[in-house]
């Protein structure tokens, strides 16, 4: 294949160094690694002729075109061979109209693209997917780790302990003790991978697991890993596919470590380069207010971010203070013309519970972006009129205790207004029709 690509420095160090290296830091300066394509080869195709390969490709059963990053594979990782791919059909995700909730928050053209309904049940796997197959690669050429590992708060583990699996390669995760949900838990514990729980917080994980890395012990799966934005940077170019190749007007995100708002802008960037869009969407960033690192930032016009300890927050997936991304993220919303906004305990409760009414079932961080949504539609800064998309990071089942501790009222500091709990009754004809009647009259 005549492409290419390679790790360059994010400062613009000079070096190249090729994907299959283990290096998570820019060996000059310690500074994030990116991963960059040769553009120019690229352009041997128009952005029509893209559009179309793309298009042909899209969820057809030829392996491993099927998947919605492998469709992809010339803008992901093109020099991969094909033996090496480790996919499960990633991406492909379906992005629908969300008509009433859109009416009810006073949109008309609101949808919601629901990256959760992928294998493991969430975005991670767009990104997992491309790391695990580049470590095949390296593995073949040569490198000695005793696993991949990451630090997680609970989608990221799932994700790497199935594609792990799927490869029949070691995995050890790194999990916060008490700070993910069972779904979550249980999914690297079955897949076979090595689960410590550390009586630490997510960022307390990351840095005993950056030092596993860097003592070349594992091979590091976090974010900070460029590899993983490669592939989801796709769900960018998918939403674009998804509407006939048109650009939405905004884009919102729920953002924790910032990994996947970058890939984001990397996935606008390189269809405006290789001549499929002329302009991008509006970023919207949205964090939780108890763990808003980069809305601080941002709000106080700041270009760096000042770590924090998170507190906690229902939205666990999101409870970072110290986002390794954050610099990749700052670019990215310059370039989109973007905004962070962060949403309360109550506001996201509740927002997932207006949208749950309407036949979402949202997990607590798409509860988080949409709660901001809520609130930039009703201080007017999204119009009415203009087409939004909500990225849904997570599938609302991996958070069962989330719904029911909303629904009997438990959580601790939220009002429950949407509360629906069950009605417990004898086995009464009478009881059955009185309770019906109680409610529908
Ligand atoms: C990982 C994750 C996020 C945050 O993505 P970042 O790239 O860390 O900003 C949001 N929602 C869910 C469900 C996640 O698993
Ligand atoms: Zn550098």
């Amino acid at each position: 294949m005549p492409y290419s690509s390679e790790f360059r420095c994010f400062n613009g160090c000079d070096g190249s160094w090729p994907v299959t290296r283990p290096i998570y830091r820019c060996p000059k300066c310690n500074g994030l690694l990116q991963v960059v394509h040769d553009i120019e080869a690229l352009k041997d195709r128009s952005g029509p002729a893209w559009m179309k390969l793309f298009d042909d490709r899209y969820r057809h059963n030829q392996w491993p075109y099927g998947s919605g990053v492998w469709g992809k594979r010339e803008w992901v990782m093109p020099q991969l061979p094909d033996d090496l791919i480790v996919s499960m059909y990633e991406g492909g995700t379906n992005l629908f109209w969300a008509e009433r909730y859109g009416r009810e928050v006073g949109l008309s053209d609101l949808w919601v693209k629901l990256c959760g309904n992928s294998h493991s049940g969430s975005f991670k796997d767009l990104g997992m997917t491309v790391l695990v197959s580049v470590v095949r690669q390296a593995i073949q050429e040569g490198l000695k780790v005793k696993a991949i590992a990451c630090a997680s708060t609970g989608d990221t583990s799932a994700s790497l302990a199935a594609f792990g699996a799927a490869a029949g390669l070691p995995v050890v995760v790194l999990l916060p003790r008490n700070k993910v949900s069972t779904a979550q838990l249980v999914q690297p514990v079955a897949h076979g991978a090595l689960v410590l729980g550390l009586d630490t917080d997510f960022d307390g994980c990351m840095e005993i697991v950056q030092q596993l890395a860097a003592e070349g012990l594992v091979y590091l799966a976090n974010s900070m890993n460029p590899l993983r934005l490669e592939g989801q940077k796709t769900v960018g170019i998918e939403i674009v596919q998804q509407f006939d190749w048109q650009v939405p007007d905004w884009i919102i995100l729920p953002s924790g470590n910032l990994g996947n708002a970058s890939a984001m802008y990397a996935g606008f960037k390189m269809m405006r380069e290789l001549g499929i869009i002329s302009r991008y969407p509006r970023l919207v960033v949205a964090q939780a207010e108890n763990a808003n690192p980069m809305y601080r930032a941002w709000t106080a016009g700041k270009r760096e971010v000042t770590p924090m300890a998170a507190k906690p927050t229902q939205a666990s997936a999101i409870q970072i203070g110290n986002p390794v991304s954050a610099p990749r993220a700052m670019v990215a919303l310059e370039e989109m013309n973007g905004i962070v906004e962060q949403a309360s305990e109550q506001e996201l409760c509740e927002a997932a519970a207006r949208a749950d009414r309407t036949g979402m079932y949202a997990c607590p961080h798409t509860a988080v972006a949409l709660a901001v949504l809520e609130k930039l539609v009703n201080r007017g800064v999204i119009p009415k009129n203009e087409k939004v998309v909500c990225v849904s990071t997570a599938n609302g089942l991996k958070f069962t205790e989330f719904k029911v501790g909303y629904h009997e009222g438990a959580i601790a500091g939220v009002k429950s207004t949407l509360r629906n709990p069950p009605i417990m009754l004898a086995p009464k004809y009478g009881d059955v029709i009185d309770a019906i009647a109680t409610r529908f009259g």
